[in-house]
């Protein structure tokens, strides 16, 4: 088995959809970034690529990789598990904390992690903290993220819609 971190914030934009843990959140402002700014999934992706030994979110789908630029991250996930696969893993389980103000999570924690769970086919955790005001979490001005993953070997036959690119 294999286990990876990953860790990420954005700062937030005023007017921006929040797009956090594959879901819109319609009570809160969003993130700026090259994609749409969901920094619980980049983390989440981190930690996969990370485990497997096959790179970073910028080296995977960075800013010279154009077919990326606005991709949500649930897309970010499904392809980073179909890479994963093609390496020889599949995903054993995940875990992923949000620190910030907003949104809060704990009333849509289940369909976050059913969200998640869904595209990488393996259970995810969801949770989530704040700075008791301190830092730029805590002043409101951005969201952060630190995720960890267990990866284990795959299985000889892969399911269909993790190789389907
Ligand atoms: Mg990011």
């Amino acid at each position: 088995m294999r286990v990876g971190i990953g860790t990420d914030v954005h700062p937030i934009e005023p007017g921006r959809p929040c797009w956090l843990l594959g879901l819109l959140w319609s009570d809160a402002d969003g993130c700026s970034g090259h994609s749409d700014g969901d920094v619980a999934a980049h983390a989440l992706c981190d930690a996969l690529l990370s485990a497997a030994t096959i790179g970073d979110l910028g080296s995977v789908f960075g800013v010279d990789a154009p077919q990326w630029a606005g991709a949500s991250g649930l897309e970010l996930l499904r392809e980073t598990r179909r890479l994963l696969r093609v390496a020889g893993w599949e995903v054993g389980s995940a875990s992923v904390q949000v620190i910030g103000n907003r949104p809060r999570i704990g009333p849509r924690r289940e369909e976050a992690q059913q969200a998640l769970a869904d595209v990488l086919g393996a259970s995810v955790g969801v949770a989530a903290t704040t700075t008791d005001g301190l830092g730029l979490t805590g002043r409101g001005e951005g969201i952060a993220a630190v995720a960890t993953a267990l990866l284990v070997p795959a299985t000889a036959t892969p399911p269909q819609d993790v190789l389907r690119a």
